[in-house]
């Protein structure tokens, strides 16, 4: 641990020289009104950078920039834009350590995850790349008298919104097939944790990316955000974060007609038979409650278990959750790090003592830990006794908390499962594959994973439904949201 805190102290150095500062038309931008704000360490509450802080001046200034960007971006050929975001994944690798160190400290995430997150973050850029260069292509339609070829165009200079649970990843998961497509684009992301969203615009061009195809406005929802959406010159918004924000985001857009694009919140349930490989079920919903600070948006908060094997797999769960080591996210060893903010982990916190008056029972954890530095330390925390009615089981808590509770038949299984508002994604444990079928064909999610953890294909569909989102990324998705359908019909 004390070698990765030098070498953090030493990466950190980076923002410690004044305001860490917008990036505008390839150049650094200080906020117009001259605003700033701060991001906090969760580990000790310090300040670690102090950053810019956007506002409708700024994006206006941004969305020009990203307009003038646009024609030239736009026509270079899908090889050449290919080549150069493979450049710009080949930076991210040789800055992989730093990214991670970075993001550890900004957002509280473990190491363990963030190396690897960091490197995800250039495997979207390669898997965009190399569709860069078809993204284009049509059908051709054949009617009497008429060949019709449809092709596709970018849609113009597009804004994208972030949270901040896995910033470095979730923006390159989002600009990476918009600047493939070939969009130009604006970047607002989340105020809690603004780092390495400049790290990455920086690792862009200095690999090459022209001038004004990617800006950066850091700042708050609210007045930056709520901008961005308005623009008249931002023709869609590709958005992450809260399901209450994206009906925000969607009545901000209506006056431009905004297109847009919405990955939202989640109350995912594991669904686990008595006749699953239970011991693998087990790791498995532990890893995708408790990994990455259950700040996760495909995390398994609801555990759903059939009754005659409730007692004995709650308490294997339960056992798992109390060995986990929460500690500092550089030490390596450390699974759970601290929650984001002060805010967020009261939020986690009210959640646990309301599961408690709800007559759930803590069957794991339950309490702030005290770790090192003293920051937003929240101990892994099972819930048993409950039901399908409590707030805890209702409501997205994006904290490392698991509510469990008992099914009697696949008919109930199915009915707690989908009595949620949200419909993101889903996991099931069973061997009778009759079943499988019939569970997953009626489940309301998005993606769902059965016999397995979250293990992501990046040309698969990623996506919620309900109010977990509107639309999908990966693979060709990505890029019908970023660009037009055009039909030429020829007379023959
Ligand atoms: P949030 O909605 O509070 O904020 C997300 C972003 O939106 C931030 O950049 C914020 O500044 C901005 N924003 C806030 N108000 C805005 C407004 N009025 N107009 C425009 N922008 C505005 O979300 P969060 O707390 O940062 O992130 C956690 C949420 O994100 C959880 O609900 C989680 O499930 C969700 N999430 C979803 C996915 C997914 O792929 N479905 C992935 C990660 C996180």
């Amino acid at each position: 641990l004390q070698e990765n805190l030098t070498k953090a102290e030493g990466y950190l150095d980076h923002f410690k020289h004044g305001v860490v500062a917008n990036r505008i038309g390839g150049e650094d931008v200080a906020a117009a009104d001259g605003a700033t704000f701060e991001t906090l360490s969760p580990i000790d509450l310090k300040p670690l950078a102090r950053v810019a802080r956007g506002s409708a001046a700024d994006i206006d200034h941004a969305a020009r920039a990203a307009k003038s960007a646009f024609a030239e971006w736009a026509a270079m050929p899908g090889t050449t834009r290919k080549k150069l975001l493979h450049k710009i994944a080949d930076a991210i690798v040789a800055r992989a350590e730093e990214i991670a160190f970075v993001e550890c400290m900004d957002t509280g995430q473990a190491l363990k995850f963030m190396a690897k997150a960091a490197l995800r973050g250039a495997e979207n850029f390669r898997f965009f790349a190399d569709r860069a260069p078809e993204a284009r292509d049509g059908k051709s339609l054949r009617a009497e008298g008429q060949f019709n070829v449809t092709t596709r165009v970018p849609i113009g200079p597009v804004g994208i919104i972030t949270p901040w649970n896995t910033p470095f990843m979730l923006s390159t998961w989002k600009i990476a097939p918009a600047l493939a497509a070939g969009c130009t684009v604006v970047h607002k992301p989340a105020e809690f944790s603004p780092l390495t969203a400049r790290l990455l615009v920086e690792i862009a061009e200095e690999a090459g990316l022209p001038k004004g195809v990617w800006n950066l406005v850091n700042g708050f929802g609210e007045d930056a955000g709520r901008a961005l959406t308005e623009h008249p010159l931002i023709k869609a918004i590709g958005f992450v974060g809260e399901s209450r924000t994206g009906a925000m985001i969607m009545r901000q857009g209506a006056e431009t007609l905004k297109r847009v694009h919405f990955e939202l919140g989640g109350k995912n349930p594991v669904i686990v038979f008595a006749d699953a490989d239970l011991e693998r079920a087990a790791d498995a919903a532990v890893f995708m409650i408790y990994s990455l600070n259950g700040e996760r948006c495909t995390s398994s908060s609801r555990l759903l278990v059939e009754t005659s094997i409730y007692e004995k797999f709650t308490a294997l769960i339960a056992e798992k959750a109390s060995r986990i080591k929460v500690g500092h996210p550089l030490d390596p060893e450390t699974v759970v790090g601290p929650i984001i903010h002060p805010e967020h982990e009261k939020k986690v916190l009210d959640y646990i003592a309301i599961g408690q008056a709800e007559g759930a029972k803590v069957a794991a954890g339950g309490t702030k830990v005290e770790g090192p530095g003293g920051g937003c330390y929240v101990a892994p925390t099972l819930f048993t006794a409950a039901n399908n009615r409590m707030r805890i089981a209702q409501e997205e808590i994006f904290g490392p908390v698991l509510t469990a509770i008992p099914f009697a038949d696949e008919d109930e299984a199915l009915s707690l499962a989908n009595d949620v508002q949200y419909g993101l994604a889903g996991y099931l444990w069973t061997s009778d594959l009759g079943r499988a079928l019939r569970f997953t064909d009626a489940l309301e999610a998005g993606m769902i994973w059965v016999n397995s953890e979250n293990v992501r294909h990046l040309p698969t569909p990623f996506g919620g439904v309900k109010n977990s989102g509107i639309g999908r990324d990966g693979g060709d998705w990505s890029f019908d949201f970023y660009m037009e359908t055009k039909n030429i019909a020829f007379a023959t």
